[in-house]
């Protein structure tokens, strides 16, 4: 089923808030057997991909840029980064296309400098943390300085939200504790750093209502749809972004988990929003929080 207003654009016009690299750096060697878990789980065979193909798939469903998400959790899981490097080499090589997303780990001693050399030095446009992955409280009083310096960078920020695949069935689940993935722990940040443009990325299963309530109480609160098929979506999330979130809401894949084509079909059969509201959701927030 085609999206009116994506074929209505002369270029691809949709921003894709939320994507991971195709290749071996994320998949295996960051992903490790965490991600392995994830994949047997639900049954995803990931197979990685060169950079051109993923970005003839993008445009090719209506979508002409696509936040690559840098990730360092090495202190918590032992796995190697993708690193800050690595997502500026990539963004250069098709500059139109990625805005690039430095990760730092906050157990790292060094993670306040790497935020400033991220966006100084490689020209970044903002972070990404996976709290669960990285196995830290942003609450904690302990990461204050490197709020700080990033609101002061101006840069925006994607926060996880809500549980995590990785380490899905293994016992233990690798270790990973759910609890850092609870938005209420993001609300103190947003609250401490009002000048912070922050996303909570993913419906935030199972506090997707905490998510809601943040969203809507703190001005610079966004979320991203990331990771969850429309179908599978809460009702109440839907409901919000068509109405009292209709300009905090943006279209996220979370790939190469999820297609681009495959979420914007399900997203064209289980939703029935306004061209206005499709526009908003599908790039015209995303120009907003980014400042495009
Ligand atoms: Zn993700």
């Amino acid at each position: 089923m085609p999206i009116d207003v994506l074929d209505a654009e002369p270029e691809p016009r949709a921003i894709d808030l939320h994507a991971h690299q195709p290749t071996s750096e994320f998949l295996e060697e960051a992903g490790g057997e965490m991600m392995a878990d994830a994949a047997r789980k639900f049954g995803a065979e990931l197979e990685t991909k060169e950079y051109d193909e993923m970005v003839a798939e993008y445009r090719a469903a209506g979508v002409g840029r696509v936040v690559l998400l840098g990730w360092d959790a090495e202190t918590n899981t032992g796995n190697p980064p993708v690193t800050n490097d690595y997502v500026a080499a990539v963004r250069d090589a098709f500059p139109d296309f990625f805005v690039g997303f430095a990760s730092v780990d906050p157990h790292k001693p060094d993670c306040v400098d790497e935020a400033e050399r991220a966006i100084a030095d490689l020209d970044l446009s903002g972070f990404k943390f996976q709290q669960i992955a990285q196995g830290f409280d942003p609450s904690d009083p302990a990461h204050e300085e490197l709020w700080k310096t990033i609101e002061d960078l101006g840069a925006p920020v994607v926060f996880h939200g809500g549980n995590s695949t990785l380490g899905a069935g293994a016992p233990g689940g690798r270790g990973l504790r759910v609890k850092y993935g609870n938005p209420l722990l993001i609300d103190d940040v947003a609250a401490d750093h009002p000048d912070m443009r922050i996303c909570i990325a993913h419906p935030a299963f199972p506090w997707e209502k905490v998510q809601l309530a943040i969203c809507q109480q703190k001005g610079n609160v966004y979320m991203d749809l990331s990771g969850w098929l429309p179908r599978y979506i809460d009702e109440q999330v839907l409901r919000y972004a068509d109405t009292l979130l209709q300009d905090e809401v943006m279209f996220g894949t979370d790939y190469p988990m999820i297609e681009p084509d495959t979420w914007l079909e399900d997203f064209a059969a289980h939703t029935d929003y306004s061209e206005d509201v499709q526009r908003k959701l599908l790039w015209e927030n995303a120009e907003a929080f980014l400042e495009l």
